[in-house]
């Protein structure tokens, strides 16, 4: 009895209280830097169990488990997700990095990238799980590890089949409250070129590694790669260059690892395509091998989600009852887990998350009015999938205000 007393109570008090700050702050007081996501996972899924919801603990060997939670509905199924991994703590903080509340910002590691999106998700689900049936769609939550790493926690959410009757995946990165629709993929290259050693002091004897893939590396941010009309351009950028002379020779081998951001239309053929005519254009001698660097998951290539898409539409619409404005729509110009979801998952993939700054840096910051709303928005926009009525009623809630 009592328990069943309390378990009525959960939801009054989620209302009353403003759960997701105090969620918030509990999520950025435990460190989960990827790899280390243990302790984070075994709270949000003791968390759901408390509030009655079923959970599976889906290990991710290494690096703790996925939480997978779902509460059945009408019509659609709807997935949830957000990671509870973060980066490094890195120098330069003069907040807390475990929590500090400022005015309407709340400062530390996560913060924005993205526990304060995770906290908007998990009270938005435990709060659609006392909806009744009929009144929402299936919905799966999941909190997932490795984000940050090689999303290997999405993939095997993806792999193992768990989201496989997914319409829908929202996701609660860190958008400013705009609506982003896609973003673009990336290729991570290795480039080793082997040259002819010699003596160092007849160097036109041999040929050098260092210095065939320096001409070469030099001319890689002018290569004109694709441009597409939503993503935006590819781009290059060279991460890591090495090579060394074994003693007073012309070195024989050097090696660089270059990033390649890619958008639809720029496939694997066409980067190697492009670095070869590269290479012949500066004439460069010596082998040149191409290759990708070896993932423990698949590459992370590019997606769109149509504007006009139904969800999309309605999703924007849900946002402008509650706020008075429309989302701006975006584009991401990296990779994240939703790359995954947009195409090997295959079905649209929206991510919508707070205002916050200073991702992956010092004082990273979230909005704790924005994470309200962000929360709000998706418990809304899940009654409204769950019950055609429901966009009515906001549509006249909204004309009966007050101005
Ligand atoms: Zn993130």
């Amino acid at each position: 009895m009592i328990r069943k007393v309390f378990k009525r109570l959960v939801p009054i008090f989620v209302l009353v209280s403003g759960m997701e700050t105090e969620l918030l702050k509990k999520l950025v007081s435990i460190p989960s830097h990827f790899g280390e996501e243990d302790e984070i996972s075994n709270f949000i899924g003791s968390l759901l169990e408390e509030y009655g919801l079923p959970v599976e603990y889906q290990e991710v060997e290494g690096f703790g488990s996925n939480i997978i939670s779902k509460i059945k509905g009408k019509r659609i199924t709807v997935v949830l997700n957000g990671h509870m991994d973060t980066v490094g703590l890195g120098s330069g903080w003069r907040r807390n990095p475990w929590g500090e509340l400022d005015g309407d910002r709340f400062y530390g590691l996560g913060s924005a990238d993205m526990k304060g999106g995770l906290a908007a998700l998990i009270v938005a689900f435990i709060e659609a799980s006392n909806l009744p049936r009929r009144k929402r769609p299936t919905v799966v939550f999941t909190a997932v590890v490795d984000e940050e790493g090689y999303s290997r926690g999405t993939w095997k959410l993806i792999e193992e089949g768990k989201l496989k009757d997914a319409n829908l995946v929202l996701v609660a990165e860190p958008t400013n409250e705009s609506l982003m629709l896609g973003a673009r993929g990336r290729y991570v290259i290795k480039l080793k070129v082997r040259g002819k050693k010699a003596h160092a002091a007849r160097p036109h004897d041999g040929i050098n590694a260092i210095e065939e893939l320096s001409r070469l590396l030099a001319i890689i941010p002018r290569i004109k790669t694709r441009k597409h009309s939503k993503l935006g351009s590819g781009s290059y950028c060279t991460l890591y260059v090495h090579g060394e002379a074994d003693g007073l020779s012309v070195p024989e081998e050097a090696e660089a690892i270059v990033d390649r951001h890619v958008v639809i239309g720029e496939d694997w053929e066409r980067v190697v395509r492009e670095l070869k005519n590269a290479a012949e254009r500066v004439k460069m001698r010596g082998d040149l091998e191409i290759s990708r660097l070896p993932r423990p998951t698949p590459e992370m290539l590019p997606y769109i989600v149509r504007e006009n898409n139904r969800f999309v539409s309605l999703l924007s619409r849900v946002y402008s009852l509650l706020w008075g404005r429309t989302p701006e729509i975006t584009y991401g110009k990296s990779v994240g887990d939703f790359n995954y979801f947009g195409t090997y998952l295959g079905v649209p993939t929206i991510v919508f998350g707070p205002v916050g700054g200073n991702w992956h840096s010092a004082d990273e910051w979230v909005s704790i009015s924005s994470v309200k709303r962000v929360k709000e928005t998706y418990l809304e926009f899940l009654r409204v999938l769950g019950s055609g009525k429901r966009l009515a009623e906001l549509v006249e809630m909204k004309d009966y205000a007050p101005s």
